[in-house]
């Protein structure tokens, strides 16, 4: 337990943290599933933008995104699915948003880098003495190591890693295929608050605290991770550079759950997400090399009233 979290079982330091989500990596901790567990985050620059007050400053991308783990879960088996629950997000008080010339939908404009300091209190973020608005802390990275091999944290993928979905917030439930004994969990790249798209490269990068408690599901899988909210469920498609392979990837892990799961047929479930699903985007950082991830936000209704029929 500590001061911010009695809850927890355990408690994990950002000292512990990784820039890749790997096989080989050994475990910083060790929990059983249904254990509580406060992870400190880094920012996405590990403090070093906020620390030097620099905001051109240029970090390579190996040193981007530092992840909190890993985090070892007993039980959890490739085929399995953990199940990560975000309890609460307390972030510091100042964090920072960038752009970058050449990166982003609006990147003709960028003349060069520049970026603003925002502080958080009090849930609310203040850009300017004119501009203020509500906290939205979620989680960029989270993600489990692969079969084999590593994965940097910029990219997103399967593994999850930097999904960078805004759904990903308090009170969310993140399902990970497990594709590694003990899945390997780790999780950074938190922002005070991410727009869907993520436009201009960045949301309010900024370090801070997270309860999350994990668990597992034995024998069931996605290809991609799920995301489930109180009244939704989000599933995610990856694409390198490419939004629309995205889109379409999303829009066939939710019809896949609905047939799989939920008993529709395929035509049903391609009308019914037609006519009462949201397909969108989490990150589209256009043009910057790197995945693009999409989302399809399904309505939690008696027909099909969580991603899984268990
Ligand atoms: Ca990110
Ligand atoms: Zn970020």
């Amino acid at each position: 337990m500590t001061t911010l979290y009695p809850s927890a079982q355990h408690y994990l330091s950002r000292d512990h943290h990784a820039h890749s989500f790997g096989s080989e990596i050994t475990p910083a901790l060790r929990v059983a599933a249904g254990e509580r567990i406060h992870v400190q985050t880094w920012d996405c620059y590990k403090g070093q933008i906020l620390v030097d007050a620099d905001l051109a400053k240029v970090i390579e991308s190996s040193q981007m995104n530092p992840a909190t783990g890993p985090i070892y879960v007993e039980g959890a088996e490739p085929g399995d699915m953990l199940v990560v629950t975000i309890i609460d997000i307390q972030t510091q008080a100042r964090g920072a948003a960038r752009m970058y010339p050449g990166k982003g939908q609006l990147h003709d404009k960028v003349k060069a880098p520049y970026g603003i300091f925002f502080d958080v209190a009090d849930g609310v973020i203040t850009m300017n003495e004119n501009v203020s608005f509500p906290v939205k802390p979620m989680l960029g990275v989270i993600g489990v190591a692969p079969e084999t091999g590593s994965i940097l944290t910029m990219p997103a993928g399967k593994h999850g890693g930097n999904l960078d979905n805004n759904m990903n917030t308090i009170g969310s439930t993140i399902y990970l295929p497990v594709k590694h004994p003990g899945a390997l969990l780790g999780l950074g790249d938190m922002h005070a608050s991410m727009g869907d798209g993520e436009v201009s490269g960045t949301g309010i990068e900024i370090g801070g605290d997270v309860l999350i408690e994990v668990n597992v599901i034995k024998g069931i899988t996605t290809d991609y991770p799920v995301t489930e909210t109180a009244d939704s469920w989000i599933t995610h498609g990856v694409a390198e550079e490419d939004i629309q392979l995205a889109m379409k990837i999303a829009c066939e892990e939710a019809a896949g759950l609905l047939v799989n799961h939920w008993g529709f047929t395929y035509e049903d479930a391609f009308i019914f997400l037609s006519v009462a699903c949201d397909l969108g985007i989490a990150q589209n950082v256009h043009p910057s090399p790197g995945t693009v991830i999409a989302k399809v936000r399904v309505p939690k209704i008696s027909a099909c009233p969580k991603p899984f029929k268990i």
